[in-house]
């Protein structure tokens, strides 16, 4: 579990490698909690808290240890096998006071859309059987996290896996944490459903939200959604777009993940685009789908190379910020280096 890794020994005083996660991180997944949900890296980490987690209430005392445990052998060069090449990993001063400020919530146990590439819309008894099983509310727990001083703003809190804003407690929750001062609030949302408490945060330069669009068309929409909310989310967009201010031009920015054989041309990319533009977007961020991906990774076809030129050449006359996700970069470096 903990390997010595000569690479991750620190020579100066005081030092060791750790990670914001490992430090002052945790995770409310279905079933568990984690340390970070970090597994695209050689370790493959999802490093576990505990197991068998569907809202008991928490034991602080043990998830500090359990931290303390990994600082411990970090000191020593005793690396977790699960964090090995892992980009957060960091020789670092780290403060080892007993708190929280990176929080992911990834519940996975409802989504309003249905996206070709998803597991979990593939497998609908994922949403639907584990449903009751596997749900629990956060908001309780993070009151107490607040009122005991265990959570503190400066970090990230993050929603993801499932659509967030249709949990019943989403608004209630992005609101107490607003109420109580939080920051960076981030959001990975269909858009199908809008929520005023996110807009709040997007106004009060707090929240950051992405909305996955993947599509220019009401027809590529419902292609890739499975669902026929196109003209929706594009609404959910346009509102989230309005809240921002010059300072906060980045919080709010419209997705769309290549998926090969359906929305794969410049055509389709260009009507996103100039949606994103109407609508008063900065931001514009394209990806790939993960699957094919982990498939064609080495064997990407031209036409792929175009769209990811041309969309850089069509943000730049737009005047918009554009970003490639992690994939895309992956893409662009391996060409380079052809
Ligand atoms: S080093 Fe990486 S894998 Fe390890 S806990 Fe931190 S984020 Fe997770
Ligand atoms: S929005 Fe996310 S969780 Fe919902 S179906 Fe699409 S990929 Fe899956």
């Amino acid at each position: 579990m903990f390997v010595y890794n000569e690479k991750y020994v620190s020579k100066r005083e005081g030092y060791y490698y750790s990670c914001p996660w490992i430090e002052h991180g945790l995770v409310f997944f279905k079933y568990k909690l984690g340390i970070c949900c970090n597994c695209g890296h050689e370790g493959n980490a999802q490093l576990l808290q505990r197991n068998n987690y569907v809202g008991q209430k928490i034991d602080w005392n043990r998830i500090f240890q359990v931290k303390d445990i990994y600082r411990k052998f970090h000191k020593k060069g005793k690396i977790h096998t699960g964090c090995v090449n892992c980009p957060y990993l960091k020789e670092d001063k780290w403060d080892n006071t007993r708190y929280i400020d990176n929080l992911y919530i990834s519940h996975w146990s409802d989504c309003n859309s249905r996206c070709i590439y998803c597991y979990a819309a593939n497998n609908p008894e994922e949403f639907k059987s584990n449903y009751n099983k596997s749900k629990y509310n956060i908001l309780p727990i993070i009151k107490e996290m607040h009122e005991k001083g265990i959570l503190r703003p400066g970090g990230m809190i993050s929603f993801g896996g499932g659509e967030p804003t249709v949990l019943e407690e989403f608004e209630d929750l992005v609101t107490y944490l607003l109420d109580n001062y939080y920051w960076g609030i981030r959001v990975h949302t269909s858009g199908i459903k809008y929520s005023p408490a996110l807009a709040r945060a997007i106004n009060e330069i707090r929240g950051y939200v992405v909305v996955s669009v993947d599509s220019g068309s009401k027809e590529v929409f419902k292609e890739v959604k499975r669902v026929d909310a196109y003209e929706k989310v594009r609404d959910t967009v346009r509102k989230y777009a309005l809240q921002t201010t010059f300072l906060g031009r980045y919080l709010v920015s419209a997705k769309y993940i290549i998926i090969p054989g359906i929305n794969d041309t410049i055509e389709e990319v260009d009507k996103w685009m100039n949606a994103n533009y109407d609508a008063g977007l900065y931001t514009t961020v394209l990806d790939i789908e993960e699957g094919w991906y982990l498939k064609n990774r080495y064997n990407i076809p031209p036409h792929i190379y175009k769209i990811i030129e041309h969309a850089k050449k069509r943000a730049k006359k737009l005047h918009s910020n554009f970003e490639l996700y992690e994939r895309l970069q992956n893409v662009m470096a391996d060409k380079a280096r052809k």
